[in-house]
């Protein structure tokens, strides 16, 4: 049961991480995935049975994109333990001062963008990295350089390395989705994802006219360059010509950093950028060294994290939506209120439950919380400020199509079950041609909604004939020839989106971005994956009996079946490049690693071997085929010996390498 639930919050994490990493598009607030995070770290602490190196708790899971060149970084690049209370700030403290006496800190702005990294050789920028995986990044030097405010000399003439963020101001920001809205393209959730998603475009031209903007605030050869604390590191760079924060402080206790934080959380919603909390360092960079790091954060900082904001409005109206599976959604109305930086109207209500459970009436005054980004929710009601407010009561009937709605025994979602609702049918035609799916640019909810009443697009389907239908769309309002152009080239070319992309448009229940992925390079082809059992489709990483079984049944609905025999014959590709594995020593073998390897880290070692076609694994059993050893190599080898596992040092790994 406890193994279950810990497994289920890891696949969770890595699945919202992958879209907030790799997607740049999260489906849940950072504040929700925290409150995950902190479930299954509290579970992992109390059951260490079932530690694994590989839980999203035990490593930083950034990722790096195919695309750029990777750069290993000289010095990790790490994440920040959190604190979120006034006690979590007195552990801190107390924890740094079993170590030192007095301390100094500095507290710093956390600014809501991604880690980069500069580097400057002879008074140059060589290159700037992201953070990536924190042990390898993506070389996006020629992004960075459109940065204006990013110098490419400096007076310094040694190679020096500097780190802060690249983060997109809130009037880009703004203006940004403003544009992406009238070209009917997904808005970005935030201007963090928006700036991930800048700076990681191959295209420089769409990073230079996002208008980044970067923040510098470590300099990790401060010791190197004979400086004695970070405060003095901060000013290092500002002389350098980089742009350092102007609001770091230094703070000699607990009550002087709560001091700062309140200071700061008050000035929030004024400053021209977001920020998501307060860094608190340890000033003297002796003392740093000293307190070191754990594998995945320095133990002399700690990020206190703001809480969501909140504030009281006016609940006018609860009205449905309806999703394309059919899931209804109540949503509120609310008198506009301005919450984080932005005008809000609209807070999810999730389903019947909540609404019940938090007495929510229209008419209310409520509390509603925006964590800084995704969908505002409401709290809770006042009831005190209610004058004759009468319970809702959840509709009977489907808002769009006026057909039943039902809600399933243990079930908290409503579902409009006809699936011809047009609410559901267009839902779908936008989620197959959205930016996780196919990319087909200028067909964004509002255009199908429109072309779907005018009977032109009536199933994913039909996204591929609109090219037969030339002469009535050019004079739709909001069209014109131009228009139509760009959609039918875009049309054309998600033909070519792959396997992976065709998946994930197909919206099948259980089957998120990272598990068609997965799929897709597992089996290559969509004729492969048709023939699959549910046992196969088991085999594969991560998946489930339940996301198996969704996959199975969806595939052989029939359908579905006509849908994808549709999608191929209008020259839609069903085929991913499968990872073409040459047989060779490794392939199919069970590893484990132990030991220090002198040319490969681990990671890297694990890599070579995944890319042999072999599966690396942590402890050495029976099923085990081979173990290879380096340095130190210990109680591993020993069992390996035991139970009579082949064994292999590093020189035959990379003689046995080389040979194939
Ligand atoms: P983090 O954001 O909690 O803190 C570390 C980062 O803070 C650093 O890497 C650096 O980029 C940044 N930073 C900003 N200002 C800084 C300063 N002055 N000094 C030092 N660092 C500064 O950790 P993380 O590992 O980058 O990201 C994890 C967080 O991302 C989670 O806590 C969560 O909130 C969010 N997340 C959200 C989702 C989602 O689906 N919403 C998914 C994955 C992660």
């Amino acid at each position: 049961m406890i193994r279950t639930k810990i497994e289920e919050l890891r696949k969770k994490l890595e699945e919202y991480a992958y879209q907030y990493y790799v997607l740049d598009k999260p489906s849940i607030s950072d504040f929700e995935y925290d409150e995950l995070m902190n479930e299954l770290l509290a579970l992992e602490k109390e059951y260490p049975e079932f530690y694994d190196p590989n839980s999203p708790s035990q490593r930083i899971i950034g990722q790096v994109l195919d695309g750029f060149e990777k750069v290993v970084h000289k010095r990790a690049m790490l994440s920040l333990g959190n604190s979120y209370n006034y006690e979590d700030l007195k552990a801190f403290d107390a924890s740094i001062r079993k170590s030192a006496g007095a301390v100094t800190y500095v507290c710093e702005l956390k600014i809501d963008g991604l880690a980069c990294s500069l580097n400057y050789e002879n008074g140059s920028l060589a290159f700037g990295v992201t953070r990536g995986d924190g042990e390898v990044g993506e070389d996006v030097s020629n992004n960075i350089r459109t940065i204006k405010s990013i110098p490419l000399k400096i007076p310094y003439l040694g190679e020096v390395e500097v780190r802060g963020e690249v983060y997109m101001p809130r009037a880009s920001f703004e203006a940004l989705n403003k544009q992406r809205q009238e070209d009917d393209e997904e808005l970005f959730a935030n201007p963090r994802n928006a700036a991930a998603g800048s700076i990681r475009q191959l295209d420089s031209s769409i990073a230079a006219k996002r208008k980044l903007d970067g923040f510098w605030y470590h300099l990790p050869q401060g010791r190197e360059l004979g400086l004695n604390s970070h405060y003095e590191c901060l000013e290092w760079m500002r002389a350098q010509g980089f742009k350092v924060n102007p609001n770091a402080r230094k703070c000699r206790d607990v009550d002087e950093i709560w001091a700062y934080i309140q200071e700061m959380g008050a000035k929030r919603s004024e400053l021209p950028y977001d920020i998501d909390g307060i860094v608190i360092k340890v000033d003297d960079l002796t003392l740093q060294q000293t307190l070191g790091f754990t594998a995945k954060s320095p133990r002399w900082a700690t990020a206190y994290k703001f809480p969501p904001e909140e504030a009281e409005t006016i609940l006018k109206d609860i009205f449905l939506t309806v999703g394309r599976t059919g899931r209804i959604t109540p949503n509120a109305a609310l008198e506009p209120v301005r919450l984080a930086g932005t005008s809000v109207g609209f807070a999810s209500l999730h389903n019947e439950d909540l609404i019940k459970e938090r007495d929510i009436r229209v008419g209310d005054t409520v509390v509603v919380r925006k964590a800084g980004d995704i969908i505002p929710e409401v709290v809770r009601s006042i009831p005190e400020k209610r004058s004759g407010q009468i319970p809702y009561v959840f509709p009977d009937t489907c808002p769009i199509c006026g057909g039943v709605i039902v809600r399933l025994a243990g079930e908290a979602n409503h579902h409009c079950i006809n699936p011809d609702c047009p609410a559901r049918v267009t839902e779908s035609i936008a989620h197959f041609a959205s930016r996780d799916a196919m990319e087909i640019e200028g067909l964004g909810i509002q255009r199908v909604k429109q072309l779907n009443d005018l009977g032109y697009l009536k199933s994913v389907e039909d996204i591929y004939r609109l090219k037969d239908k030339r002469e009535e769309l050019v004079v739709l309002e909001g069209f014109g020839q131009r228009s139509y152009d760009k959609l039918m080239e875009a049309i054309e070319a998600s033909k070519k989106s792959g396997l992976s992309k065709v998946l994930v448009g197909l919206g099948i229940s259980q089957i998120g971005t990272k598990a068609a992925k997965t799929l897709a390079q597992a089996f290559g082809s969509m004729t492969a994956l048709r023939k699959a059992s549910i046992e196969d489709l088991m085999e594969i990483r991560d998946m489930g009996e339940i996301s198996a079984q969704s996959l199975y049944g969806f595939l052989h609905q029939p359908n579905n079946e006509a849908l994808i025999d549709k999608l191929q014959e209008y020259g839609v590709v069903m085929e991913s490049q499968k990872q073409e594995i040459t047989e060779n020593f490794f392939t199919g073998k069970t590893v484990v690693l132990t030991g220090t390897l002198e040319k490969y880290d681990r990671k890297q070692a694990t890599e070579i071997l995944e890319a042999c076609g072999a599966k690396v694994t942590s402890s050495v059993t029976s099923k085990t085929d081979l173990v290879i050893y380096g340095e130190g190599a210990g109680s591993k080898l020993d069992k390996a010996n035991q139970l009579g596992v082949a064994t292999m040092d590093e020189i035959s790994f990379i003689a046995e390498l080389q040979d194939f």
